[in-house]
């Protein structure tokens, strides 16, 4: 299933998220031929923890809750191992439908296809509605926990931004030692008190919180 730019316009907001305006400094990855892959002060290095893995770093300062870089991209119904879920049933890839890549003739990926999982992130992802001409869109900001200076790889923890995993039940290889919960697993995949986790620490998404609270809602 995917969904034009058009409907998704005209798609009632029951999704639990903020619609703001424009943040103009700010480029949105993967709309329109004029956006790059990659935004300024990011890079792509070879992942220091898996061998032919890439991964994101930054090649400048980013405060705290800065963002790094947000994208938009194409919606579809059911995740792949790069999408970002931005509601329930709602997943966004990370491509550039309106840049062909000249030696794959596929469109171009964008910074999200390499943010990878941690259990100890350097980021926090957040999903928001802006509007653009009118039109209502939906992207994924990617901001920094903390002070992150150049050099520090890029990673998101995905249970805190999917609600099941594509990738549930890999062995975890973030090297976050004890910080790290050893399985890849989405927000439906952990314990109630590994998500107070991370709800305090500021990582887990609005839309899944949201979730949890209409399923006790329901039981009563
Ligand atoms: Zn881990």
């Amino acid at each position: 299933m995917a969904m034009s730019r058009t409907e998704l316009a005209a798609m009632p907001s029951t999704i639990h998220t903020k619609s703001k305006p424009m943040l103009a400094p700010i480029e949105i990855l993967g709309f329109g031929k004029e956006t790059s892959p990659l935004p300024p002060g990011v890079a792509l290095a070879h992942s220091p923890k898996i061998d032919g893995q890439q991964t994101l770093v930054t090649t400048k300062p980013f405060r705290k809750g800065e963002t790094v870089f947000a994208f938009t991209g194409p919606i579809i119904g059911k995740g792949t191992i790069y999408s970002f879920q931005f509601a329930p049933g709602i997943h966004i890839d990370p491509i550039n439908p309106d840049r062909i890549n000249q030696e794959t003739g596929e469109p171009e990926r964008t910074a999200g296809h390499w943010l990878n999982h941690s259990c100890a992130p350097s980021t926090r992802v957040e999903q928001e509605i802006i509007e653009i001409n009118g039109g209502r869109i939906p992207i994924i900001k990617v901001t920094a926990l903390e002070d992150l200076n150049p050099g520090t790889e890029l990673s998101a923890d995905y249970a805190g931004m999917e609600e099941d995993a594509v990738i549930t039940g890999l062995e975890c290889l973030c090297g976050s030692g004890a910080a790290c919960r050893k399985i890849i697993t989405g927000w439906t995949g952990l314990s109630d008190e590994q998500k107070g986790g991370l709800i305090s620490r500021g990582i887990a998404a609005e839309y899944l919180i949201e979730m949890d609270e209409e399923k006790r809602a329901k039981r009563g």
